[in-house]
């Protein structure tokens, strides 16, 4: 049985994510602030696996190390992670202030950062080992009022070429960059009126669901896979092709 950290998986892509996985009969350990969800709740899953979760804030470099140590302890390998969790503030460049740019920056690249050097170790010794991560499309272009998120998620694609390149042939990388995504984040930042008019701007006419990326990094994380690294995949409805 694979052992799988998979990272903000209480809610959207990285619990998709996290059934994903565990439906497929792996061993899945969910890093997150919030606790899970009442529709998936810690335990077995039809399909072999299973998802426990663990309170950890991804920007504590300590607490991070100190769980996936623990993690590696317990199970005795760790094959799979899937830096995940993320935060988003809109706000135009003049009402950014210090704490948020910061926050942003520390959950979302430093949290990633965090959660793959600390993995590496354990993965080096066993010889093999695949650290995912969502990244963005607006990692790759000037989305307005979201400055900060973009830069985070530009850092998440340029570490998944660092580590992919220092760490090969034992060692995988590959970032998911999703377009717009329907999750509580996207409806916690948008209006129904604002997600309709999202949907018209996308040749696919509509949002992807979390199962969609969760389909992508299970194919990642698979050694069909094998010849995938340092490489960062759009899944975005076409939404960025025409540009
Ligand atoms: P979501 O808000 O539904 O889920 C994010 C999860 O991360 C939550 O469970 C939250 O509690 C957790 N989290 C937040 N801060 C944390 C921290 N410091 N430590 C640990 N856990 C933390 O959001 P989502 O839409 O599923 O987003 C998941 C990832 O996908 C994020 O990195 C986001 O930037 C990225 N993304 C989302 C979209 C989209 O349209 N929804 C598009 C592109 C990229």
């Amino acid at each position: 049985m694979r052992t799988v950290i998979v990272s903000g998986a209480s809610s959207g892509i990285g619990q998709a994510t996290a059934e994903r996985f565990a439906r497929a009969g792996d061993h899945v350990v969910n890093l997150d602030v919030a606790p899970p969800s009442p529709g998936a709740p810690d335990g077995p899953r039809e399909g072999g696996g299973e998802v426990h979760w663990r309170e950890v804030d991804v920007a504590d470099w300590d607490a991070v190390r100190e769980e996936v140590d623990r993690v590696h302890a317990a199970r005795g390998r760790l094959d799979v992670v899937v830096a995940n969790a993320g935060i988003s503030i809109r706000h135009g460049i003049c009402e950014l202030t210090e704490a948020e740019a910061r926050r942003t920056l520390d959950v979302n690249l430093m949290g990633v950062l965090a959660l793959w050097r600390h993995s590496v170790p354990h993965m080096l010794r066993r010889g093999e080992g695949v650290l995912l991560a969502t990244a963005s499309v607006n990692g790759s272009r000037g989305y307005p009022l979201y400055a900060d998120y973009n830069a985070s998620k530009a850092g998440v694609a340029s570490l998944c070429q660092t580590f992919a390149v220092e760490l090969s042939p034992l060692i995988r990388t590959a970032c998911v960059a999703p377009g717009a995504v329907l999750t509580p984040m996207q409806r916690a930042e948008y209006t129904e009126a604002m997600l309709q008019e999202v949907n018209e701007r996308i040749p696919a006419r509509r949002h992807a669901l979390p199962e969609e990326i969760a389909a992508m990094f299970h194919f990642l994380a698979s050694p069909e896979a094998a010849f995938v690294s340092g490489q960062q995949f759009t899944v975005d409805g076409a939404e960025t092709a025409g540009a």
